[in-house]
């Protein structure tokens, strides 16, 4: 299989290299040349993530030098479930994606990402950077999946003052090989260095440097896994497809979930849950796409006013006609999220992160103009990773999960980062002399 960029004036590119580099060189998205056709057959025999994993990835990496490791690759990142249970509303049901290190779904791609470029980094002869900016869950994944890789190290770089106080430990508690920068200005400025850095070819020529951010492949194709994973359990048991409602930014997630469907599992309707930041919502509904700054909301890491990812929604629905009657978006506003999140708790006992409260919501109003079928919302993250927000809300703490209760108890330490990319820039040289065990 080779993959092609979105913009079309990119070679075709093998699975490897199109990981490693992150963006196409044309700028564009990485797409894979043809979709393959999996038929729920296929499946048979394969019960667990990894399993079902392994087999719908197979087509993606044939060629590739990974070919051979993939069941390995699997087996290392799905260490952790992926339960589908019902809700307390007939007919509905809630994929739960938080049950990994840093209690986000970001804990799949970012520990998939990982498994690969450890394996591709054993024949090479410098280490790897990757230069990460983050608004909190993105940046915490990646170190977690990152931390004591060989021939691997991690610059997170996140806003300092502007992610909530367990954010910031999480991004500052592993040490070793993960560096983090605490910058002094917003996400757009942590952003921005983190470009200059990855455009900078004489930087690169000392310091190998790659992405990790939600447009890498190697991010993207390991989400399909659990939508596949979910959607046969469904199949199996009831012979019924299930319809999806999910919380979307930069719709790394729900494309994923978009793929999932088009290669050929039992997945049904696709409703894209946006808050206030409402692009896509407007796009299908008739608008033009325009994208636009990003306005602060109770669900941050859905704080996108340019969705990265909807250009490979074009380049797989070439009619905007046809991309409009493929999707229903809706937006769920801040006042509706915390209405949401009280009601949900105080009927029915539900405990959900804002952004998963976004999906809720929207299900609840799909519900009530008649959709039928089983409807599935995707839980983005534990809601104990915004306590702050949360538990005013229902009126009791929220129990930490184990794993982010670990991070929480190990100490965390951030370098202090002007917004000045001759400063950052020297920062990464210093990085690569170090020499981890
Ligand atoms: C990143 C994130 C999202 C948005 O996912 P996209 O892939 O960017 O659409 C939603 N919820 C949580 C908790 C996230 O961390």
């Amino acid at each position: 299989m080779k993959f092609v960029s979105t913009r079309g004036s990119t070679p075709p590119t093998g699975l490897s290299a199109a990981i490693a580099a992150g963006l196409a060189p044309d700028g564009g998205l990485y797409v894979p040349q043809q979709l393959p056709a999996l038929d729920i057959a296929d499946f048979d025999g394969c019960d667990t993530l990894a399993q079902i994993a392994t087999r719908l990835l197979q087509p993606f990496f044939a060629g590739d030098p990974l070919q051979g490791e993939l069941a390995a690759i699997c087996t290392e990142a799905f260490d952790f479930p992926a339960p589908l249970n019902a809700l307390a509303t007939p007919q509905d049901y809630v994929l739960e994606l938080i049950h990994g290190p840093t209690a986000a779904f970001k804990d799949f791609g970012a520990r998939f990402l990982a498994a690969c470029l450890s394996r591709l980094q054993r024949a090479a002869t410098r280490p790897l950077t990757i230069v990460v900016a983050t608004s909190g869950d993105t940046g915490a994944a990646v170190a977690a999946a990152f931390h004591r890789q060989p021939g691997l190290r991690v610059a997170v770089l996140y806003p300092d003052g502007r992610v909530s106080p367990r954010q910031a430990h999480q991004l500052g508690c592993f040490g070793d090989n993960i560096h983090s920068y605490k910058v002094s200005g917003s996400f757009d400025d942590c952003q921005s260095l983190v470009k200059q850095a990855l455009n900078d070819a004489s930087l690169q020529k000392q310091v190998p440097l790659s992405s990790a951010n939600s447009i890498s492949l190697g991010r993207l194709l390991p989400q399909m896994s659990y939508y596949a994973a979910a959607s046969l359990a469904h199949w199996r048991r009831h012979a019924r497809v299930l319809n999806w409602v999910i919380p979307t930014g930069n719709l790394g997630n729900a494309f994923a979930a978009v793929l999932a469907r088009a290669v050929g599992l039992p997945l049904g309707r696709i409703v894209l849950a946006s808050n206030a930041n409402d692009v896509l919502p407007q796009f299908f509904s008739g608008a033009d796409y325009t994208p636009r700054a990003s306005i602060a909301t109770l669900a941050n890491a859905m704080d996108v006013g340019a969705p990265s990812n909807f250009e490979r929604l074009r380049w797989l629905y070439p009619d905007a006609a046809e991309l409009r009657g493929a999707f229903v978006a809706a937006s769920v506003d801040d006042a509706a999220i915390s209405e949401t999140i009280q009601r949900r708790y105080r009927d029915h006992g539900e405990v959900f992160c804002p952004h998963t409260a976004t999906a809720v919501k929207l299900l609840e109003d799909l519900r009530r103009d008649g959709a039928d079928g089983d409807w599935c919302v995707v839980a983005t993250a534990h809601p104990a990773k915004f306590e702050s927000i949360v538990e005013p809300l229902i009126g009791r703490a929220v129990e930490i999960p184990p794993a982010l209760a670990g991070l929480l108890q190990r100490p965390a330490r951030a370098q202090p980062l002007a917004p000045d990319y001759a400063d950052f820039s020297a920062q990464l040289q210093q990085l690569q002399e170090i020499i981890f065990p």
